[in-house]
C-alpha cells in the first residue's frame, strides 16, 4: 500500500516492501481462554462450584511474515476466539502472544495503540458487522479519526479531506467505485459490505490482519472474487493473514500452512499441501472427508460423518479429546478386535459413563433380560465379538440388566480403556514440519492404517475451481 500524498496513515503495510519471508511475526504460545459460569457472589454463596468453559486451550502457533496461516476445524472449536485473543480483544486466562518480538500482554497503552494500526480484523458476517447508521466514507476512517491520522496532511487539504480521500482511494482498490462513498451498508450485497470491510481493515496500513471467515457467509461465485482481492492486496501490501475458516476447500487456496483445531486445542499443522494430501491425526481426515468434491464420479461416495457425540467444551474428555469421535481409537494390548467393534464399545462405555445411556430405552414393556441386552447390542452394534472381549460386554450387559450402570461402565473401562482416553497426546513430528498430536505417531504405537482414501482426497482437490479463476 503506497504512502498516499495525504501524508502519514500508518506505520504498518509499508511493510509491504520490506517483508522478509521466514521471521515470525506472530508468535503464540500456551494460549488460554477460559469462560466462567457460576462465579458470582450469589454462586460462591450458596456453594456453587465454578465451571470453566475452555474455549482456547493451551495453544502454540506461529505465524511468519507475508504468509496465510489458516486456522480450521467446526464451529465451536475455539477459532475466533484464538483470533480476537491474540489481537487482544479479548483478554487472555493465560499464555503469551508476541507481536514482532514483543509480549502485547506487556504493551503500555501508546504501544496498544500502535498495536491497534498494525493488527486488524475482518469479521465473518459483512451484515452486522457495519454500522447500518454510517456511511461506508465514515466505516473505512473511522479508524483514521479515533487514532487522529494522518498526523500530517499537504498544504491546504485538512485532516477530514485527506481521510476521505484515503476512504475513496481504498474503495477503489477494493473494487468499489469512490463515488458510492456516501452511501449506507444497506445499499450494498454482501460481497461489496465484504469489500468495505476489507477498505475499513486495511485503513490504518496494518501488518497483520485476522481474516475470521471472511467469505462463509457469501455465495460461491462471490466467495472466489473476494479470496481473489485478499490474494492480490496481500501481494501488494505483504499483509500476513489468519485465516480462520471451517471450509476446508477454501483454505487450500489460499494458505501456506495450516493448523487444524478441536475443542479448543491445536491437534495438526503443517504446510497446506502436506496436510491435505496426507493428514496424520484422524480428525484431520474426518475433516476432508466431509469435504464435497468436484468429481462427478466421486459425488455418490459414501461419506461417513464422524461418529460418537460432540463433547462440552466445560467437560472435555480425559486423554485426547477427540477420542469420543475417534474412528482410530487405540485398542489396550491384548483386546482382538475390529477397529469398528472396538469403536462401538467404547461408545457405550463412554454413554454408560455420562449418565446418559437411557435403561428405559431398551425395556419395551415387560420384555425379560434377554431380550433387553439384544436391544442394547443391536443399537450399538456390539455383537461380533469373541473371547475375552465377548465375556467383558455379555458381563456388562448382565449387570447393566439390573440396573448397575456404573458397574457395567467399569466392567467395560477393566477390559477396554484405551491409552487415548488416559494420556493426553503430545505433538509428535509427523516429518516435513507436519506435527500431530496423536499416539498413533508414538513411537511405541502400531502404524497407522494406511490412508485408503488418500488418493480419494487427493482427487477431491485436483480441480482448482473454475470460480477461484474469475475476479470480480
Ligand atoms: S490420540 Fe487416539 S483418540 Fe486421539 S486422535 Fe489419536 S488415535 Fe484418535
Amino acid at each position: 500500500m503506497s504512502e498516499t500524498d495525504t501524508g502519514r496513515i500508518g506505520d504498518g503495510a509499508q511493510a509491504g516492501t520490506d517483508t522478509v519471508a521466514g521471521e515470525t511475526l506472530v508468535r503464540v504460545r500456551g494460549l488460554e481462554k477460559y469462560y466462567y459460569e457460576n462465579d458470582t457472589i450469589v454462586d460462591t454463596l450458596l456453594g456453587r462450584e465454578t465451571e470453566s468453559v475452555k474455549a482456547v486451550d493451551g495453544i502454540d502457533l506461529d505465524i511468519e511474515r507475508g504468509e496465510t496461516l489458516g486456522l480450521v476445524g467446526e464451529s465451536g472449536c475455539g477459532k475466533s476466539t484464538t483470533g480476537e485473543t491474540l489481537l487482544r480483544l479479548r483478554e487472555p486466562t493465560g499464555g503469551t502472544v508476541e507481536f514482532d518480538g514483543r509480549d502485547v500482554a506487556e504493551f503500555s497503552d501508546t504501544e496498544l495503540t500502535e498495536f491497534r494500526e498494525r493488527a486488524q480484523i475482518v469479521f465473518q458476517d459483512p451484515f452486522s458487522s457495519l454500522d447500518p447508521r454510517m456511511t461506508i466514507g465514515d466505516i473505512v476512517t473511522e479508524g483514521l479519526t479515533i487514532h487522529g491520522l494522518p498526523e500530517e496532511t499537504p498544504p491546504d487539504t485538512s485532516r477530514q479531506a485527506a481521510r476521505r480521500q484515503r476512504a475513496e482511494e481504498l474503495l477503489e482498490r477494493v473494487g468499489l467505485s469512490a463515488d458510492q462513498i456516501d452511501r449506507y451498508p444497506h445499499e450494498f450485497s454482501g460481497g461489496q459490505r465484504q469489500r468495505i470491510g476489507i477498505a475499513r481493515a486495511l485503513a490504518l496500513d496494518p501488518e497483520f490482519v485476522v481474516l475470521d471467515e471472511p467469505v462463509s457467509a457469501l455465495d460461491v461465485s462471490v466467495q472466489a472474487q473476494i479470496l481473489n482481492l485478499l490474494d492480490d492486496l496481500q501481494d501488494e501490501y505483504g499483509l500476513t493473514y489468519l485465516f480462520i475458516a471451517h471450509d476446508l476447500s477454501v483454505v487450500r487456496h489460499i494458505c501456506d500452512r495450516v493448523a487444524v483445531m478441536y475443542l479448543g486445542e491445536v491437534v495438526e499443522r503443517g504446510d497446506t499441501d502436506d496436510i491435505f494430501t496426507a493428514p496424520s491425526h484422524p480428525y484431520t481426515e474426518a475433516l476432508l472427508e466431509s469435504v464435497p468434491r468436484a468429481d462427478t464420479s466421486e459425488q455418490g461416495r459414501r461419506v461417513d460423518p464422524l461418529s460418537g457425540d460432540v463433547p462440552s467444551p466445560r467437560n472435555p474428555p480425559s486423554g485426547c479429546r477427540f477420542r469420543t469421535r475417534c474412528p482410530e481409537i487405540i485398542p489396550p494390548a491384548g483386546v482382538d478386535t475390529d477397529q469398528a467393534l472396538y469403536r462401538n464399545v467404547v461408545t457405550l462405555r463412554d454413554r454408560l459413563e455420562r449418565g446418559e445411556f437411557g435403561t428405559e430405552r431398551f425395556r419395551d414393556g415387560e420384555n425379560d433380560d434377554e431380550a433387553f441386552k439384544q436391544s442394547v447390542r443391536e443399537e450399538f452394534g456390539v455383537d461380533g465379538l469373541s473371547g475375552a472381549d465377548a465375556d467383558t460386554v455379555e458381563d456388562a450387559l448382565e449387570v447393566l440388566a439390573n440396573g448397575r450402570e456404573a458397574d457395567a461402565a467399569q466392567r467395560l473401562t477393566d477390559r477396554f480403556e484405551s491409552v487415548c482416553e488416559t494420556d493426553a497426546p503430545a505433538d509428535h513430528d509427523c516429518g516435513g514440519g507436519q506435527i500431530a498430536a496423536c499416539h498413533l505417531h508414538r513411537d511405541d504405537s502400531r502404524e497407522p492404517a494406511p490412508d485408503a482414501n488418500e488418493t480419494a482426497i487427493e482427487s477431491a482437490f485436483d480441480d482448482t475451481p473454475a470460480d477461484l479463476s474469475d475476479d470480480a
